[in-house]
């Protein structure tokens, strides 16, 4: 068997780590010149996200590259502080930055499975023995089977599903971000400042500071210039946000996306299935790193048991109302990080001071805990694996 995977960010390594030790053939094809090692702190939580890294061995590599990211706290227009929020709401049990994962899952893949970058899918046609799939570049190849992993604007879905805008929900807000050298004065904590409709927010940990920009917008469609819709949605926005502005626009790394989620009535058809943010991502808040990790192991795992049709759809009976859960996140961030009115901005941090209290800190992260670790994962080791 060998199976095509489109996009190497972190559904698509994960599923050819597990694929490649059952022996099956992984080819990974990269719409990036290289792989993609940007983005922010994505966080794992709950017994789920932990149990699949640490049977795939990774956990302690994946701690070792922990950002330790400390407090939040909520600042007024002169900096004074309002409301803190404890670490492991934010943050989860083991927090990472997005690129340095995917590093880690791609160093763990590469010797097994082919890596293409720079080439994306343009055609896939199924016939009763597999699928004949035509490439950018002019390429072509007979694969078993496709995963699509390549995100939430997945080219694999547009092929195969139809438009996103079939299966893209906008939850009312954009989010942009990108890395700073430092901002004076913070270490190992965040900072973040409201207005209505805006949240802006910088935050410093053992392994980058960056500034994140999270407003409300009615669905703007294809954005052309991220930088000035950031620009004028922040024009007035007081505390540090000129200072901000200024490192964005000399920024070469500004990460831009709606915040929406996927949704989709089946995650295949035929011998295609979507794995990751293509099948059922959010932005942000909606666990969509560990969802992608305990998704590729059952995807691969139930590969590896039965076949394709048995095992997409046992994959899906497995996942759906666990990525359906932490989607639910997804659709809350933007109006937990930037509040539409001044009465709601006072409302959330009188929340966050109450969820400051250890009792109610407890509370909340067993809520969180819960919707990530809902699922029960089939035991798939190999004999040669049980010790
Ligand atoms: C640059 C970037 C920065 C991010 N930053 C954050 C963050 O700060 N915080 C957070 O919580 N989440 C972030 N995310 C989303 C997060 O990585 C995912 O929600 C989660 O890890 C699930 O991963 P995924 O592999 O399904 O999707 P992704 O991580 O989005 O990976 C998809 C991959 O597919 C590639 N791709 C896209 N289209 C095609 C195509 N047509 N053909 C081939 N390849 C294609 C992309 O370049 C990417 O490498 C970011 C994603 C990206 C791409």
């Amino acid at each position: 068997m060998h199976i095509l995977i489109s996009g190497a960010g972190v559904a698509g390594p994960a599923v050819a780590f597990w694929l490649q030790r059952y022996g099956i053939e992984t080819t990974i094809v990269e719409r990036a010149p290289k792989l993609r090692v940007d983005g922010f702190a994505v966080d794992f939580r709950g017994s789920a996200h932990l149990a699949v890294l640490s049977r795939m061995g990774i956990l302690d590599e994946v701690r070792a590259i922990q950002t330790n990211m400390g407090t939040q706290t909520v600042v007024s227009a002169s900096g004074e502080p309002l409301a803190s929020l404890p670490p492991e709401f934010m943050s989860g049990e083991v927090e990472v930055l997005r690129g340095e994962l995917s590093a880690l899952l791609h160093e763990h893949t590469k010797d097994h499975t082919e890596y293409i970058f720079g080439d994306h899918v343009t055609g896939l046609h199924e016939t009763t023995s597999g699928v004949d799939v035509e490439f950018a570049s002019g390429s072509s190849g007979r694969y078993d089977l496709v995963i699509g992993a390549d995100g939430l604007h997945s080219g694999v879905r547009a092929l195969t599903f139809g438009p996103e805008s079939r299966f893209r929900r906008y939850h009312g807000y954009y989010l942009a971000g990108f890395p700073m050298d430092e901002f004076p004065g913070l270490v190992n904590a965040g900072l973040m400042y409201n207005e209505p409709g805006r949240g802006v927010a910088v935050s410093s940990n053992a392994r980058m500071t960056d500034a994140l920009f999270v407003f409300h917008s009615p669905d703007l469609g294809r954005v052309a210039d991220p930088k000035r819709v950031v620009a004028d949605a922040y024009a007035n926005v007081g505390w540090e946000t000129p200072r901000l502005l200024d490192e964005m626009w000399r920024t070469e790394d500004l990460y831009f996306d709606s915040i929406s989620t996927v949704h989709l009535d089946r995650f295949s058809t035929g011998r295609v299935v979507l794995l990751g943010d293509a099948g059922y991502g959010g932005t942000c808040g909606g666990m969509g790193t560990g969802a992608a990790i305990v998704c590729a192991y059952v995807l691969a795992g139930e590969l590896a048991r039965a076949d394709y049709r048995t095992a997409f759809a046992r994959y899906e009976s497995l996942v759906r109302s666990y990525v359906t859960g932490c989607q639910k996140g997804a659709g809350r961030a933007g109006g937990f990080l930037a509040p539409r009115t001044s009465a709601q901005i006072r409302r959330r941090d009188r929340t966050y001071k109450l969820l400051s209290k250890p009792l109610l800190t407890g509370f909340f992260n067993k809520l969180t805990t819960r919707t990530a670790s809902a699922i029960s994962l089939p035991d798939y080791r190999l004999p040669a694996d049980v010790r």
